[in-house]
């Protein structure tokens, strides 16, 4: 439980924490709330030699309207993002699903940038972003750039982030009055991370679904979209959910681990994705 040695800086500023990783190189990580990191760090499965603390660059948490977007800087706490009235407004299916991380005292210090740079397919927040099609904002030594989250999320703890870029802004779309939404975690207790997690933002039309954009958390190296779902309620009836529901794990490759076998993580996919898309057609 204890790390292995390493030096540690903190930047001032998102340049300085640029240069500081391109200084020392691919052993050197970003430290964000620390929450998923540290404990990496503890157990030695993660042993980086430098640690540049981002934690006090103000500037990088905010969350704030921009035309069609709501931007959310990257520092900006899972609670703050949870009592967020301009996401709960635009967007409420980011600030619901940042009240489901861990617990109070998670939310308090975790960071949303740090959920979705760590990479892990069991956090809620990446399954969210990748449904609403978000942006993400990097910033390395050549620039910004803005990857779409259906490239952003690569592999099991692998994005498209390279080592010298930080992850500065996280976009979503402001969702339409005619777009319900629900996110639904199952977990054992109610601090722990989703066995599997399931989001669904769908686009109603008069009496029917105009469309339905369906994610998973938890089953497969990164989060999925649960495609043969989406295509069986294009242009479908309310009474098609629940066979459309039949087919959410269809192309998955869930893990098998002590919270729960592969074949029932498939079984709950089709469970939780019928109740979110009945949840978000009521909505
Ligand atoms: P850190 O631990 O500081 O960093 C994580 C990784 O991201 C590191 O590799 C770091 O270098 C990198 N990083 C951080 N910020 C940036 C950035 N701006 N740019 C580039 N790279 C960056 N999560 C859930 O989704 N659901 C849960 O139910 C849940 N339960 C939890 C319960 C407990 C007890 C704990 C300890 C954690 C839980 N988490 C859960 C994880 C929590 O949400 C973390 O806060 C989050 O995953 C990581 O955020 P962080 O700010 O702590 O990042």
């Amino acid at each position: 439980m204890i790390p292995a040695p390493f030096d540690y800086e903190r930047a001032e500023s998102v340049e300085q924490a640029v240069e500081l990783l391109g200084q020392h190189g691919e052993d050197a990580r970003l430290l964000a709330g620390g929450h998923s990191l540290l404990p990496l760090m503890k157990l030695r499965l993660a042993r980086p030699t430098m640690l540049i603390d981002i934690s006090r660059i103000g500037d990088l948490s905010y969350v704030r309207e921009e035309g069609d977007a709501v931007a959310i800087g990257a520092l900006s706490r899972h609670h703050d993002v949870h009592t967020s009235d301009v996401l709960a407004r635009h967007c409420p299916i980011v600030s619901h699903t940042a009240g489901e991380i861990g617990d109070p005292q998670v939310r308090h210090v975790g960071t949303i940038g740090g959920s979705v740079a760590h990479g892990d397919p069991a956090s809620d927040m990446p399954t969210v972003l990748l449904t609403l099609e978000a942006e993400l904002v990097a910033r390395g030594p050549d620039g910004e750039r803005t990857i779409g989250a259906g490239e952003f999320f690569t592999g099991l703890f692998e994005t498209a982030l390279r080592h010298d870029e930080v992850l500065t802004e996280i976009r979503v779309p402001k969702l339409g009055p005619t777009q319900g939404w629900s996110y639904l975690k199952f977990n054992r207790r109610a601090q722990d991370w989703a066995i599997v997690g399931v989001a669904a933002v769908v686009d109603r039309s008069d009496g029917g679904i105009a469309g339905a954009r369906i994610g998973l958390t938890n089953m497969g190296t990164a989060p999925l979209r649960a495609g043969a779902s989406e295509a069986a309620l294009a242009g479908a009836d309310p009474e098609a959910v629940a066979g459309a529901a039949e087919a959410a794990a269809e192309g998955t490759s869930p893990p098998s681990d002590t919270f729960a076998t592969s074949e029932y993580r498939q079984h709950l996919a089709t469970v939780l994705v019928r109740r979110a898309v009945e949840e978000a057609l009521e909505r």
